[in-house]
């Protein structure tokens, strides 16, 4: 059944109050508002940084806008009826799945059902469960065990550009050759990029190759470039660790002599501080993962990553 656009957004808005009732939440709900990208038949893409790699493929030909604002954590978004306007008008939607966006995966599936095809980037990919030592024993569901953080090893980011480039050629037929030339110098970028990486982490001698993070973003990263990864402060999005297993994370930092404690800024820095002064050590407290940042040149993939990669570094030599 074909819907018109009216009823459409009217059946997802009603998925949406349903939605947001189910979920109750009592935090602070992050306001997004409909954006002048929301354009119809264009692409949505959950979170910042893959909207990011959407707009590398799709260029200028395809408009593309996103739901998590910069700055806000894509783990712990409470979605607003707003974002179901945009999803109403999307052609494509883009998630990145493996439990990043279980807030709104089934909402965006009803969206599907009613007009926009949906891209899972992480689909086809193995994805590692949560590598952390106090997931064990946790009540979630295993489906919330999974490490969703692909995107910042760039091998698995040009894997996702891949997937892009497919589905919008898909959609959007008429643009497949800006599509494909983008994709094209796109994935020269990512791969000069991982090459990049790779003489930074070269840099750091292998005995300070540790990252003790405040939540368990960069497991994917430290596989591919040879770093230990030593777990993170929250074993699962916004729950602190009790006072053993803070004590057992104090344990650990100094066992491998860590040399940072890393974080992001849209996290509060109380428990990495109180985690690096415990343990003798600083706090890096500016990487960019879950979102971009609003500093000039933060607004790429490339950008986001040479940054963190430059505090990674500085901060393992400390
Ligand atoms: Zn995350």
């Amino acid at each position: 059944m074909i819907l018109d656009s009216r009823t459409r957004a009217a059946a997802l808005l009603s998925c949406a109050a349903f939605f947001l009732c189910a979920c109750g939440g009592s935090g602070s709900r992050q306001t997004a508002t409909v954006s002048s990208a929301t354009v119809d038949g264009g692409v949505v893409a959950t979170t910042s940084v893959l909207g990011a790699l959407v707009r590398s493929v799709a260029g200028g030909a395809v408009p593309v806008d996103t739901l998590v604002p910069v700055g806000s954590s894509p783990e712990t978004y409470e979605p607003a009826p707003q974002d179901v306007v945009r999803l109403s008008h999307a052609r494509l939607v883009v998630l990145n799945g493996a439990g990043l966006e279980v807030w709104l995966e089934k909402l965006l599936r009803a969206a599907a059902s009613q007009q926009a095809s949906i891209l899972v980037l992480s689909d086809g990919i193995v994805v590692s469960p949560s590598s952390l030592p106090a997931a064990a024993g946790r009540s979630q569901s295993a489906r919330a065990f999974l490490n969703p953080h692909l995107w910042l090893d760039p091998i698995y980011a040009q894997a996702y550009v891949r997937r892009i480039q497919t589905a919008l050629v898909r959609q959007f037929p008429a643009q497949a050759r800006v599509i494909n030339q983008n994709t094209a110098a796109e994935l020269a970028r990512l791969q000069q990029l991982h090459r990049w990486i790779q003489a930074q982490i070269a840099t750091v001698p292998p005995s300070k190759r540790a990252m003790l993070t405040f939540h368990d973003a960069w497991y994917y990263f430290d596989k591919r470039y040879g770093i230990r990864d030593l777990g993170a402060i929250e074993s699962s999005p916004g729950k602190e660790p009790s006072a053993a297993e803070f004590a057992a994370l104090v344990d650990r930092a100094k066992a491998n002599h860590v040399r940072a404690i890393f974080a992001e800024p849209e996290f509060s820095r109380k428990l990495a501080d109180q985690l690096a002064a415990s343990a003798g050590t600083k706090t890096v407290i500016d990487l960019y993962d879950d979102s971009l940042g609003t500093e000039p040149g933060m607004d790429s993939y490339e950008g986001m990553m040479h940054h963190d990669v430059s505090a990674i570094v500085a901060g393992l030599k400390i």
